[in-house]
């Protein structure tokens, strides 16, 4: 019988479910949108029994679509939005709050007041102090329901990231454990003994007793007997990590670029971390067996929302991928140059105070110019994470791996190759979160023997290869940098 792993990614737009099978081929996919609520400015919600009702819903919609069933499934693979926080009551499996979603705001104040913990939260964690992570969330929906710490107290209340609520719906409430890749998103866990931190439970006021059992990435989780009672779960990871190992980026030194909304850039650091004192965050990248890969990370805030923004409200293009075609129009900016800190930057320089810019305008500058320094500005925000990573490790990067939306840019992939003067790899399957997850389950099951198996089953589709002669760069990048510095400057 042919036998496929299943991978669900749960994002924060919508929820897929795909079938793997043994060469790395996703042979059948569903999806489904899953709503975001936004009560107030800053403030974004899901409804956690949505979210569980949308993985439901893809996987019957796969399995009959497709006329396999669970007896296909050789276990399940499962990846998800990272840090989005969930508290649920024990007994009922009901959740007691909204999800409270990672770009949500409402916990800022919670984190302002630990503002001097900084250097010890980075040092434990890895992270920096944001109500993006778990543990400000947490603490905020202990405090807006009736008795909610009490209740946490007495093992009333779990806490679970998105990966923790799935699996405990989907076992019947017999699974309440986590994967160290989404503790490691909570703030709460230390990436060095890979253990829920006490001084941290205690700054944040956290009974330990709420949180879940954390595990390795590949490994035996227990069965989705909500589904069928020999169903395995054998993977979980955060979508960034698991789209890490997706890539294949399993060497250390090895680098992807997500290019979505945002911008996600991941480097495998091997066994020991590495804390930047510059704006970089150190993650957990996975734990298979007893071995824990590390991983750094920085954040674009607005990549392809940049070109969304150019479509929706400059209404120069009428489809994202038109982008391409306008830029390659002229043989360049023409001198202009755009720095769309919408909402601020992200890494390495983290200012959220500051607001987009454009420089270098003149009476020649044409909507092509234009359409092409914002595609620019989408590489060289990478590159500006790039170049602090390369400076922590002491590594040129070789090669960036790509995926997300805008990775279908060739004009950009190309562009972000020049000015990095690296190689930039497209995969052939861009569903590298899938894959990721897909991958980590089957190496538990059995599915694939080994990883370097599953470094055999993974296709690249297209190499671009650096062009620009080294003058132009640095004389390009040189210009970025002072515009980054005078949007910084206004505020
Ligand atoms: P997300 O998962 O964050 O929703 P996706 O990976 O689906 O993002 O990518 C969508 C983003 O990529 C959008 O912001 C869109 O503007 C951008 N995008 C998609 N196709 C292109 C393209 N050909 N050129 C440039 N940007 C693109």
């Amino acid at each position: 019988m042919e036998k496929f792993i299943l991978a669900i990614d749960q994002g924060t737009t919508s929820t897929r479910a795909s079938l793997v099978d043994k060469e790395g081929n996703i042979v059948a996919k569903a999806q489904q949108e899953v709503k975001c609520l936004f009560p107030f400015d800053g403030w974004v919600e899901q409804d956690a029994n949505e979210v569980f009702v949308s993985v439901l819903n893809v996987i019957n919609d796969l399995l009959v679509r497709t006329n396999f069933t669970f007896e296909n499934i050789d276990s399940i693979g499962l990846s998800n939005q990272r840090e989005t926080t969930i508290i649920f009551d024990k007994k009922t499996g009901m959740p007691v709050y909204n999800a409270l979603v990672w770009q949500s705001r409402q916990s800022a104040y919670i984190c302002d007041a630990i503002k001097d913990k900084t250097d010890f939260v980075k040092e434990k964690t890895g992270l920096i102090i944001n109500p993006y992570f778990s543990a400000s969330k947490i603490r905020f929906i202990l405090d807006h329901i009736e008795n909610g710490q009490e209740r946490a107290e007495k093992g009333e209340l779990l806490f679970g990231t998105i990966d923790t609520w799935i699996m405990y719906k989907i076992s019947r409430h017999k699974i309440f454990k986590t994967d160290v890749t989404n503790a490691s998103r909570t703030m709460l866990f230390n990436i060095h003994t890979l253990k829920w931190e006490d001084d941290l439970l205690k700054l944040f006021n956290i009974p330990k007793c709420m949180l879940p059992e954390v595990c390795p990435s590949s490994y035996y989780f227990g069965n989705a007997s909500f589904l069928s009672d020999d169903l395995k779960i054998c993977g979980v990871a955060g979508d960034q990590q698991a789209a890490l190992f997706g890539q294949n980026c399993i060497h250390e030194g090895d680098v992807k670029s997500t290019y979505g909304t945002g911008c996600f850039v991941l480097m495998n650091i091997g066994e020991k971390p590495i804390i930047d004192k510059n704006g970089l965050i150190t993650t957990i990248a996975w734990k298979i067996k007893d071995k824990v890969a590390y991983a750094i990370e920085g954040s674009v805030f607005v990549a392809g929302a940049s070109i969304q923004w150019l479509r929706d409200q400059m209404r120069m293009i009428k489809s994202a991928a038109e982008s391409e075609n306008y830029a390659r129009r002229v043989n360049d900016t023409l001198g202009v140059y755009v720095v769309p800190a919408f909402t601020g930057l992200g890494a390495p320089y983290w200012d959220d105070d500051c607001r987009g810019a454009i420089f270098g305008l003149t009476r020649g500058t044409k909507k092509e110019h234009f359409i092409r320094a914002t595609l620019n500005s989408i590489a060289l925000q990478t590159k500006d994470v790039i170049d602090e990573m390369s400076k922590v490790t002491k590594k040129k990067i070789e090669i960036l791996r790509v995926d997300g939306g805008a990775s279908e840019n060739s004009y950009l992939m190309q562009f972000q190759s020049d000015i990095l003067n690296s190689e930039v790899d497209l995969p052939k399957n861009l569903e590298t979160t899938s894959l990721g997850a897909a991958y980590l389950a089957g190496l538990e099951s059995g599915f694939w023997k080994d990883i370097e198996e599953i470094s055999k089953v993974h296709k690249i589709n297209k190499k671009y290869f650096p062009s620009l002669d080294e003058k132009e760069v640095s004389e390009i990048t040189k210009k970025w940098k002072k515009a980054v510095e005078a949007t910084r400057v206004f505020k």
